[in-house]
């Protein structure tokens, strides 16, 4: 969706754990340095002693699920934006986060370094906690679960996890959008904000 390094970025450091292996079996990281110079030798040096060094059947399964990733990112992103739209426009949603939406402030940047928006968006539910917490409850298509990335959607209530001191809002949930069809994302949340 973005090419980092031809905004000059020095370093790309992806979690291929997320969109890169895409079908949430695996962990793992790749740091990708736009030269060869002293400071990733020694990242290099870093991983060799430290044995940071991934199985080859976890290698196996990311170039497995790489090779599918153009496809998986569009559908998501495709995907992503009918679901931020229906959110957009439901009277039980207070705000959606998602820089695909013309509404989301930092649109106007984000289509000058994106060409596209992802399959990552949140939202926040009119009320309090509990209200947000009844909406996951409610999911049937969608699991309750962290992680992104994969083909299934998921939905967390992101306070909760980030733990006590975070700036998160209580009535806020993440949700990584999937491979579903649509119309059936759309079908769930929407009995899902109905009281
Ligand atoms: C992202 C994530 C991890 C950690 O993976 P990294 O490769 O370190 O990003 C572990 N568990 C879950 C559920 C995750 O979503």
């Amino acid at each position: 969706m973005q090419r980092p390094l031809a905004f000059d970025v020095d370093m790309v450091l992806h979690a291929t754990t997320k969109y890169i292996g895409g079908h949430s079996d695996i962990l793992g990281g790749a740091v990708i340095a736009r030269e060869e110079n002293e400071f990733f030798r020694n990242i290099r040096e870093i991983q060799k002693s430290g044995g940071a060094v991934p199985s080859p059947f976890e290698c196996w399964l990311v170039l497995r699920g790489i090779q599918t990733l153009p496809l998986r990112v569009r559908a998501q992103s495709e995907n992503a934006l009918q679901v931020a739209d229906f959110l957009n426009n439901h009277s039980s949603v207070d705000k959606v986060h998602y820089p695909g939406l013309p509404t989301h402030p930092a649109h106007p940047l984000a289509s000058v370094q994106m060409r596209l928006f992802g399959g990552m968006l949140s939202f926040e539910v009119k009320g309090d906690k509990e209200d947000a917490m009844r909406v996951t409850a409610k999911v049937k298509l969608i699991t309750r679960a962290t992680s992104l990335g994969g083909p299934e959607s998921l939905i967390e209530h992101r306070a909760s996890i980030e733990g006590p001191g975070t700036k998160t809002p209580e009535n806020l949930l993440r949700l990584s959008v999937g491979l579903e069809h649509p119309d059936d994302l759309i079908d769930d949340l929407k009995q899902a904000l109905t009281k």
